[in-house]
Formats: C-alpha cells, structure tokens, sequence
C-alpha cells in the first residue's frame, strides 16, 4: 500500500466543519466571529510515550486525547487537529484499530483531521490540535497558568495517580491484582480529557493547567506563572487515587507512601489543576456537574512561594515528590 493509499484509507473523510479537509496543500477552517483560536502539539515517541506492544486503538485513542486534554486546559473548544506520523512500515493490521481508535475520540469531541504528513521512520505520532476560545467585551476568556491569586482554592479533577500504578506494575517494578491493574491501565492507555470541564470553567477558574507530568510538578508552573505559592493538603489528595478504594489496599496491597508518590509525582493523568477564588465554590461545583466530572479541593494558594505539603494536622510533610522531568538526570534510566 502506497503513502496516499493509506492516507485515503485510514486518515480521511468527508469535512463537515472545516472549509477544506484533507486532500490539498492546506486545509482550511472557518473561524467562528469572536473567537480566539488556540493550537496546541504534542508528540508521542516509541519506547519513550508507550510500550512497543501497546494496543493500537489505545494509542489512537492517547495520542489525541493528550492534545485535546490542552484544549480542556485553556477552556477551548476542540475544532480540528493535523496528523504527523512516522510509521516504520504500512501494516494494515496496526493501521486500522490506530484509525479507528484515534477517530472515533475525535467524533466525540466534534474535532475533524484535517490534515497532516506521512512518512516512513520510526514510530512517532505528532498531532497538532485547533479550538476556539470565546472572546467577551474584548477579554479572552482562555484559562491560563497566570491567574492564580493567594487565598484562591486548588482543585483537581478526577482520580490521580493510577496511570502510575499501571505503569509501574507494567515495568514489573510492582505487583498488583489483575482487577487494579486491569482498571488502572485504562487510565494510563486511554485518558479521558476533560473538555467539557475546562469549558465550564471559562469566567470561573482563575488558572489552570492539565497534569501530564505529576500534580506537584505540573502545579509549579502554575505557582511559577502566577508568582505566588500554595498548600496541599495530603490527607486529602491520596484519596484521589481509584485503586485506593480496592480491598487489597487494606491488607497492604501497596503503602501509603507508594500511593502518595503516585497522586502527587505520578504523571499521565490528564486531569485538570484549576484555582478559583472561594467565593466561586458554588459556581465551581455547579461546573463541575455541568460537565458530569467530579472536582476535589485539595488545598490554597498563598502569597509565599514555594509549595508545602501538609497531613491532616496541617504538619509538614518531609520528603521530595518530584514530578516527572524528560531531561532531568534520572529521567533517562527511568522514563517508560
Ligand atoms: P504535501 O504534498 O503538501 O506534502 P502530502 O502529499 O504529504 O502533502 O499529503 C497529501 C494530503 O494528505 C494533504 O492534504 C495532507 O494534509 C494529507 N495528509 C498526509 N498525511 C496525513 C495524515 N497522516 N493524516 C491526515 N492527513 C494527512
Ligand atoms: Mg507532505
């Protein structure tokens, strides 16, 4: 099968949205009267973003959820997204279940391929993503990492820290039940983005930002942005981990201190971090039910920089939950 045999095949169908699909040079959009437009790229690389072995309509599935997952960050609304990929040969048999996994995320977010390249090479998927971002009275109303004040509330959306458990068990560095891992590894191979949510939230949150890399790291770019510091509450946050509610746990399945690593440094859960002042905690909440996610308060933002992390007692917690760095000195021995 030819390039644009496969390209015809796999990677196109009939604009509906866009002016222009696949097919020409460009590809072009309507862009609706006041609007922003915001474009987001993310890359996911063999034996650095997943296993070899992975299930192609998963990693269809992950490699646009972790761009729409962007869009969710800022409040856009997903409009259309181009595909780069580098395929070491065209197998029909991985071709079909990536393009099906991949289209059908995309039919549920209303957000069109409209393009993209195709070339031999190893394995790399780079999608880049298109939405729109209201603008109102001249204002944007984008969410950014810049808007967090002191006093403002923290929140996170969803579980946290599962994707970590599946990847760990995968790497063989622990064992769990078929059951947890089985409900873990979903939420490493086939993330939900919260599109709905970071919609809800334009005109409520005060910051946001996507957790790709692990809350406390990812949470920093906020604090950095914002020039501001923040409190988490632990006693709070390690309950946000799914397979904490698992029988197993109980009886010493994993410790505490594992599953705090994993909520707080863990990476690939594609939840969303917001602050929001506390006199918005209805309308918070009433966000949240708006988009059927659930949010949890899990600590504040303070005038004093730097991040604290606290017990139930309000103690401090001693230790380094470092978040994931793909260029830090360890990164390398220890990236999937
Ligand atoms: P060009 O001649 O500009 O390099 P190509 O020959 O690479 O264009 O691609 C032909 C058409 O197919 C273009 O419209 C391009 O956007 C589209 N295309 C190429 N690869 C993909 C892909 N993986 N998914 C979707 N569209 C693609
Ligand atoms: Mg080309």
């Amino acid at each position: 099968m030819g390039e644009f045999d496969l390209i015809a095949r796999y990677f196109t169908r009939p604009a509906t949205r866009a002016a222009l699909g696949v097919g020409d040079d460009c590809a072009l959009l309507r862009p609706t009267p006041g609007t922003q437009l915001a474009v987001s790229s993310d890359m996911l690389v063999e034996g650095r973003h997943f296993f070899t072995d992975v299930d192609p309509a998963a990693l269809g599935h992950k490699a646009l959820a972790v761009n729409l997952s962007d869009l969710a960050a800022c409040g856009a609304t997903p409009v259309a997204f181009t595909l780069a990929l580098a395929l070491p040969r065209a197998n029909e048999a991985w071709l079909a279940p990536f393009s099906r996994g991949l289209l059908a995320l995309a039919d549920a977010h209303g957000c069109e391929l409209v393009g993209g390249d195709t070339t031999q090479g190893p394995l790399n998927i780079c999608i880049t993503v298109f939405g729109e971002v209201p603008v109102v009275n001249g204002k944007s109303q984008a969410l950014l990492r810049s808007g967090a004040r002191a006093g403002d509330d923290i929140y996170v959306s969803g579980t946290l820290g599962d994707a970590r458990l599946a990847l760990d068990a995968l790497r063989g560095v622990l064992a769990l039940p078929a059951d947890v891992l089985a409900q873990a590894r979903q939420r490493l191979e086939r993330p939900t983005p919260r599109v709905a949510l970071g919609q809800a939230l334009r005109g409520v949150a005060t910051a946001a930002l996507d957790l790709s890399d692990g809350l406390t790291g990812d949470l920093h770019h906020i604090l950095k942005a914002s020039g501001v510091g923040a409190t988490l509450d632990t006693s709070v946050a390690i309950g946000l981990i799914a397979a904490s509610a698992h029988p197993a746990c109980a009886t010493g399945l994993f410790s505490l201190e594992q599953r705090l690593q994993c909520v707080l440094s863990g990476g690939d859960d594609y939840e969303l971090a917001f602050t929001a002042p506390a006199s918005a905690r209805a309308a918070v909440q009433a966000a949240a039910r708006q988009a059927d996610t659930p949010v949890t308060r899990i600590g504040r933002i303070d005038a004093e920089p730097g991040l604290r992390l606290i017990d139930a007692d309000g103690q401090s917690l001693g230790g380094q939950f470092a978040s994931f760095d793909h260029f830090s000195a360890s990164a390398a021995a220890t990236a999937p």
